[in-house]
């Protein structure tokens, strides 16, 4: 057991000095942290008015002897690093020594310790004097009257509901940073949160979302020399509406990092609708030398060598993953069901097998790629919009117009990447007024999008030749000003996502719309054209492009 000592000068001018306390959160973090670094797998946390009022923490740790306690609340004391190299090498999540010090510079602070197992022992920040006292082998620390020195601060707290709301959320991440250790929160004597501290992340997950959601998420591993990197994912069909879901850790420190949430946010590309972010959880498990934890004052951020080889990673695993994942929503019906039983009734209701219409064996083995669709048979269309299929597991709606437009979106895709283009010769030139003086970059990009321009006067160009593929463009010259105006938002972007915002654009404008008779013939076509696709099941705006109604959920409706 290591003891609590203060840092020499030399050491303790290379911490980067932190003003830790800001709110009951700032307070909450740092004292969960000391728990985790003493090796507790018990953490309790009772809160009064969200912890403005005070904050009791207990666990079950290695704890303090009694003659360390005036020591843990002075500044730059601390048991976890000695020299410079322990800090590069940094293997607890605290290092600095000032958390408990700066606490009990605003509050009331006293610490009940047992290291031993037999005897407890109490310290305050008042009397200043080590006592007797009673508790279990571990720690408790109990924070009163945040601020009631610095009126100022105290005034700068939100709403009661707030500051609570922050600290259920800092638990709720930390129980899946930790899954193997049994957290509860209270507020106000009312259990807030807990874990079972069972090392089941789903049984967390589904603690703080819902059992569906749980049942969405699948685990990636991945490891090399340098790195173990491990990944809860969840399918996109559920997904937030902000980014406070990616949670990232590092060596099971809880950070913040836009290189890392982008990676993730990357590798779901084309399955998010737009304002859309996912549901993912990732530890990564790095050399400590190869991190700086020293960097920022509450600890959040972290420099980490080899950032680009690691994001890199992260987008290519997710993106690999994703594209196992079955991506037909399957919808229910709410029936009351009275009877349990039906269930297995249903299950033995016998059906004629459908026929299919449509020779896949042949095509299979012609084309030597993959079915990757449903194997289903053509039988009807609803509103001239949805296409209907069936097979013995149900009935599939797919969206004639979505579909189509993903079959554009990778051909336009893939046209810009290769710029294989066929040019078609125009009768008369098409001139294209911008209506302000031309940007030369812009007129850059449209030529690699498969046009040949000349410019005609600083504010127009004319089109001599573009690729078949712009035939199917009705206003082509108020179309392809729309383009230039798109490339002109996006011009900070890389060429890439440029790229994949026009194609967008190209995709919808080309593609059949709803109410439109399309007959066996293109439907044959569209679901060979679909199947190449590299995503077949969501619309470029992540739509889906298929639902599906059980057969099962088709019985229930007729009450059998
Ligand atoms: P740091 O965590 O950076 O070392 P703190 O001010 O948070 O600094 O804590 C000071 C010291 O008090 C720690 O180094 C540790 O030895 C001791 N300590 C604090 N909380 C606990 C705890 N819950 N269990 C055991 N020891 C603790
Ligand atoms: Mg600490």
């Amino acid at each position: 057991m290591s003891t609590i000592k203060l840092l020499d000068d030399n050491i303790i001018n290379k911490i980067a000095a932190g003003e830790v306390v800001e709110r009951p959160l700032s307070v909450i973090k740092e004292l969960v942290e000391n728990s985790i670094d003493a090796n507790a797998t018990e953490i309790t946390i009772k809160l009064t008015n969200s912890g403005i009022k005070k904050i009791i923490i207990s666990d079950n740790g290695e704890g303090i002897h009694q003659l360390e306690l005036p020591l843990a609340l002075k500044r730059h004391a601390t048991s976890k690093i000695n020299n410079d190299f322990d800090l590069f090498n940094l293997t607890s999540l605290g290092f600095r020594g000032e958390a408990l010090a700066s606490i009990s510079a605003v509050s009331k602070v006293e610490i009940i310790s047992n290291q031993d197992g037999i005897k407890a022992w109490s310290y305050n920040n008042e009397t200043q004097e080590i006592k007797e006292s009673i508790g279990n082998k571990g720690t408790t620390i109990i924070v009163e009257n945040l601020f009631y020195n610095t009126p100022v601060r105290f005034k700068h707290l939100s709403t009661p509901k707030y500051e609570l709301s922050l600290i259920n959320n800092f638990i709720k991440q930390m129980s899946l940073i930790y899954p193997n250790i049994k957290f509860k929160l209270y507020n106000d004597e009312k259990l807030m949160f807990e874990t079972s501290g069972a090392n089941n992340i789903i049984e967390n997950i589904s603690q703080i979302y819902s059992l569906s959601t749980a049942k969405e998420f699948k685990n990636i591993k991945y490891n090399d020399d340098d790195i173990d990197i491990d990944i809860w994912l969840c399918h996109p069909i559920k997904t937030m509406p902000n980014k406070k879901h990616i949670i990232i850790s590092v060596n099971h420190r809880l950070i913040k990092n836009t290189f890392i949430e982008n990676a993730i946010i990357n590798g779901y590309e084309g399955y998010l609708h737009t304002n859309q972010f996912p549901l993912t959880f990732l530890n990564i498990e790095i050399d400590p030398s190869l991190i700086d934890v020293n960097i920022h004052p509450t600890k959040q951020q972290v420099k980490l060598n080899f950032i680009d080889k690691i994001t890199n990673k992260i987008e290519q695993l997710i993106k690999q993953e994703i594209s196992k994942l079955n991506f037909i929503p399957e919808f229910s019906i709410d029936i009351n069901m009275q009877d349990n039983n039906k269930d297995q009734e249903i299950n033995n209701v016998k059906f004629a097998d459908p026929q299919t219409t449509f020779d896949y064996s042949q095509i299979l083995t012609k084309e030597k790629c993959e079915w990757k669709l449903p194997i289903f048979k053509y039988i009807g269309s609803l509103y001239q919009t949805y296409l209907l299929f069936e097979n013995v597991e149900g009935l599939y709606f797919l969206d004639q117009h979505a579909c189509q437009e993903r079959i554009n979106y990778e051909k336009f895709l893939n046209l810009f990447d290769k710029k294989e283009f066929q040019y078609q010769n125009l009768l008369l030139p098409i001139i294209v007024n911008i209506e302000e003086e031309l940007d030369l970059e812009i007129i850059d990009i449209l030529k690699q999008l498969g046009l040949e321009i000349e410019i005609i006067n600083p504010t127009m160009f004319q089109v001599l030749q573009y690729d078949q593929n712009f035939n199917k463009f009705k206003n082509f010259s108020k179309d392809i000003f729309n383009i230039y105006q798109l490339i002109k938002e996006n011009k900070n972007i890389d060429l890439p996502k440029i790229f994949n915002e026009i194609a967008t654009m190209m995709a919808c404008k080309s593609s059949i719309k709803a109410h439109h008779y399309v007959n066996l013939e293109d439907i044959n076509d569209l679901l060979l054209q679909l199947n190449e696709c590299e995503n077949p099941f969501t619309c470029p705006h992540g739509r889906p492009i298929m639902n599906k109604i059980s057969r099962q959920e088709i019985i229930k409706l007729f009450k059998r």
